[in-house]
């Protein structure tokens, strides 16, 4: 799968996350954009399905990112919803970009977050 196709599925499975709410001070994030104008990132992403190294599970464990609203609460975009056979082909490049590139895994799932917020802000 080539680069810019993973970061186009990617995008549109995070759009279809909003409008989104936080739980704690219910303001309500009216698109992506918003929501990465008016929040703080919070570490790196977290894949739980790299984590443990299966590249093809039967369900996804889960991948997320944080980000704190402006009121302190922690909300996360995740890859919940997001049909399986893409997660593993996301999952697949992952590894394969970090073996060509020589570096872990999580420098290349930042690169990934990276993009695509960019896509996002524009
Ligand atoms: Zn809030």
């Amino acid at each position: 799968m080539i680069e810019a196709e993973m970061m186009r599925i990617i995008l549109e499975h995070v759009y279809k996350q909003f409008p989104k709410k936080c739980n704690n001070c219910q303001r309500v994030f009216s698109s992506y954009r918003d929501y990465l104008l008016h929040t703080e990132r919070v570490g790196v992403p977290i894949s739980y399905d790299l984590e443990l190294d299966d590249l093809n599970p039967d369900h996804s464990s889960g991948n997320i990112a944080l980000a704190n609203c402006s009121c302190g609460n922690t909300i996360a975009i995740s890859s919940s919803g997001m049909p399986l056979t893409q997660i593993w082909r996301i999952l697949a490049w992952v590894k394969l970009e970090s073996s060509r590139r020589g570096v872990s895994k999580e420098v290349i799932v930042c690169h990934i977050r990276d993009t695509v917020e960019n896509m996002g802000r524009a």
